[in-house]
């Protein structure tokens, strides 16, 4: 038994933080979460607070992160001050992919996972698409590169949904994968869950999920062999969906229809699949997903950094789709920048504030990100819930002064203190216990680009 009293906690379905709650955590998971003050009557004694870790601060459940593309860190910063668009960043993208194998992959997202860890994420999805040599030959083990990301994960000490990732084709109208494509591909979706089902994570911090890579990569009459894969096998399903207006064009001048469109006439939509992106739906679209209760997993810094627009985040969400957040290309982060800029760009489009509360800016980033990817029992400081406890100082530069409430507008990835993960220590004011994370960081980047 494990006892923490936090100087604030953000409690399941309460508005703000509640001050001087007690969390009780055995086997990885909370026991007992009392609120000392409010209501009368102190619910703990002395001796039980006598051996509690006070945690000061404001501790929040852990944060998911439900769209990561770990290879993608090695761009950071290399990218960013060229001119373009998302297909010019995109081969620069493809550079880095054709460069990794299982080890120096293992390297790179051990680091990029660690970078998570300390900015609080305690689950990460990562859309796996690198999956075989660089000429399309499978290794030895076919799941070799998806073993790496497990691994890397373990070593981070968080956990991982690994989203395998279908992906056939080059364009919407079939053609085929070219240069550094080519190590993306399986022949055809059946081939593809024929790999994924050898998958064992063998342990209990990993899951598999699959998903779709986007209606340019499989071809409409197989979109359904991965859907029913995932359906079957009761795993979270994940695709990009409109990132781009290209994307549109290309499905609606092959198809007829728009993405979204597609993917439900396929069934690929429902309440466990996750849209990620959606920038570009149209009313239509935002109704099929809305009322299907697909997820939509936003990537605000990544959207902003990539050119790719703003989506509609307050229609989805009154539409019925739950909203997560993603970090995605990983040009930054930081989940409480995510968060707020789904607030923020919603302002920049409407001309008017108040769109999310932060209550629900903090639900996107933790219950409803574990939920997109296959966690029903983490994301809320509960009883019963896996123990993830995030905390974030209240007393730095940027957050000194700030009330808990705020903190989803005030604190940054710097800020996050201490993270537990399934009730284990991974992060102690403000290091990673296991892992040298700016050391493996620029160790593995520079072993996969040019300098
Ligand atoms: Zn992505």
């Amino acid at each position: 038994m494990t006892r923490w009293l936090a100087e604030y906690a953000w409690l399941p379905d309460h508005a703000e933080p509640t001050p001087e709650v007690l969390i009780e955590v055995e086997d990885g998971r909370i026991t007992a979460v009392a609120p000392l003050v409010g209501g009368g009557t102190p619910t703990a004694g002395v001796e039980v607070l006598r051996d509690a870790t006070r945690l000061p601060g404001l501790t929040v459940p852990g944060l998911a992160n439900a769209h990561s593309h770990a290879f993608h860190r090695a761009l950071r910063g290399r990218t960013q001050g060229g001119r373009g668009d998302f297909w010019s960043w995109r081969d620069v993208m493809y550079d880095v992919a054709a460069r990794l194998d299982p080890d120096s992959y293992l390297a790179l997202a051990r680091a990029a996972y660690a970078e998570m860890a300390l900015a609080g994420i305690t689950c990460v999805g990562e859309f796996h698409y690198l999956h075989h040599g660089p000429d399309g030959t499978p290794y030895a083990d076919p799941n070799a590169m998806g073993a790496a990301l497990i691994e890397a994960a373990a070593h981070a000490g968080i956990r991982l949904t690994l989203l395998d990732t279908c992906y056939l084709t080059a364009t919407v109208d079939g053609a085929p994968l070219v240069g550094a494509q080519r190590r993306f591909g399986d022949g055809d979706a059946l081939r593809w869950a024929e790999r994924v089902s050898g998958i064992a994570p063998g342990n209990d911090h990993a899951r598999v999920g699959a998903a779709i890579h986007s209606v340019r990569a499989v071809p409409a009459e197989q979109l359904a062999t991965v859907a029913g894969w995932a359906d079957r096998n009761g795993v979270p399903l994940h695709v990009h969906l409109s990132e781009q207006p290209a994307e549109n064009d290309a499905c609606r001048a092959v198809h007829g229809c728009t993405p979204t469109r597609l993917l439900a006439d396929h069934g690929v939509l429902g309440p466990h699949t996750t849209a990620v992106h959606a920038t570009h739906p149209t009313s239509a679209d935002l109704a099929l997903l809305g009322e299907s209760r697909t997820g939509i997993c936003l990537c605000p810094t990544t959207e902003r950094d990539l050119a790719d627009g703003i989506g509609p985040a307050r229609r989805m969400a009154e539409a019925g789709s739950p909203l997560s957040l993603g970090s995605d290309s990983h040009a930054v982060i930081d989940l409480f920048e995510e968060a707020r800029a789904v607030e923020l760009d919603e302002r920049l489009r409407t001309r008017r504030r108040g769109h999310f509360t932060p209550a629900d800016l903090c639900t996107a980033a933790t219950v409803a990100g574990h939920a997109a990817l296959g966690w029903g029992d983490a994301g809320r400081l509960a009883v019963g819930d896996r123990a993830d406890l995030v905390t974030v100082r209240l007393d730095s530069a940027r957050t000194a002064g700030v009330p808990p409430v705020g903190a989803f507008h005030a604190a940054t990835a710097a800020d996050v203190r201490h993270v537990v993960v399934d009730g284990r220590t991974v992060v102690a004011d403000g290091r990673h216990l296991t892992v040298d994370v700016p050391t493996e960081l620029r160790d593995a980047i520079e072993a996969v680009t040019n300098r």
